[in-house]
């Protein structure tokens, strides 16, 4: 197999492009792909500011804050800053937590951890043994959500930076089409607007793929947790991962085009008077309803990831 560019050995084939590249080549797509997402999803109004990575120890945020930091933080007036949340899950988040906190000292980068337990009193250990027939992300997910905006809020950020690739993207969008739920589909990242108590989430890896990003941190020898939370196997995004995966082995691009739907959608039906928010009457955490999904706990959730 060679570079479809110069002809050497490629280290991938990139259907979606029809292009197979050597290292040189795949890197310089793989940071350009990057840069481009960075320079159209970050726009800091005075020229500096701040960016939280929210770092789980997996492949996918430790490269979004490998590039991040080798990007932004060469600029004076930008802080490149990471957190873990803690979600309680013994076997797994100790571990990551630990690869995680290694990255950032290597990298110089301040790294907090914020639990469920000093947040919520509880761990997700203890909330799967009594989930009322919910799957566990159902119960996670929107206890995820807000503490990942509770400590890009707490660190002083402008934006939170999560590690979601082409892929669960793609998978994200396609759980929504199958809902009906257009209003989540324009809402989801990245975020070009500030909203009343959200940070804005940024998605740099968004059109780059999970064996792509594999593939970098391979190259770049950057260390990341390869385990998977122990409840995954029950969430509802295996069998759209599996959808999805499928199709576009048969169609490569509609991944791509997934996303393309999901901006386009956003560009069509979100202006930012929709996006005010109030505050949850039980909780006083921003929420579009009466009261947040941390407190509602509804099924509706069930996504693990966005
Ligand atoms: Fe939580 Fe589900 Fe992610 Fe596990 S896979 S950390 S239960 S959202």
């Amino acid at each position: 197999m060679n570079c479809s560019v110069c002809g050497k050995d490629a280290v991938i084939d990139i259907p979606y492009m029809n292009k197979r590249l050597c290292q040189v080549h795949f890197l310089d797509h793989f940071e350009s792909v990057f840069m481009k997402e960075v320079r159209q999803q970050i726009k800091f109004d005075s020229g500096g500011g701040t960016v939280s990575v929210a770092l789980s120890g997996g492949k996918d945020s430790s490269v979004t804050l490998y590039i991040l930091h080798s990007i932004l933080s060469v600029r004076r007036k930008v802080k490149v800053k990471a957190f873990t949340v803690d979600e309680g899950i013994s076997g797994y988040r100790d571990k990551s937590i630990q690869t995680a906190g290694e990255l950032c000292r290597s990298l110089g980068v301040e790294h907090t951890v914020i639990s469920y337990s000093e947040v919520f009193g509880t761990t997700m250990d203890s909330e799967v043994t009594r989930l009322r027939g919910k799957t566990p992300c159902a119960v996670c997910g929107p206890m995820r959500r807000q503490l990942i905006n509770m400590a890009a809020q707490t660190q002083g950020s402008d934006y939170v930076a999560l590690g979601l690739n082409m892929d669960d993207v793609a998978q994200s969008v396609l759980m929504n089409v199958s809902r009906g739920d257009m209003e989540r589909i324009s809402r989801m990242a990245p975020h070009s607007h500030s909203v009343n108590g959200l940070v804005r989430r940024v998605i740099p890896l968004r059109r780059l793929s999970e064996r792509e990003v594999v593939t970098y941190a391979l190259l770049k020898n950057i260390k990341y947790d390869h385990s998977w939370c122990p409840y995954y196997a029950q969430a509802q995004r295996n069998l759209f991962r599996k959808i999805v995966s499928e199709i576009e082995e048969k169609y490569p691009g509609s991944k791509l085009a997934m996303i393309r739907l999901q901006e386009d959608i956003a560009g069509r039906y979100t202006n930012p008077g929709d996006l005010s928010l109030g505050t949850c009457r039980n909780c006083g955490r921003p929420s579009s309803g009466q009261l947040c999904s941390v407190c509602m706990i509804s099924g509706e959730n069930d996504d693990g990831n966005q």
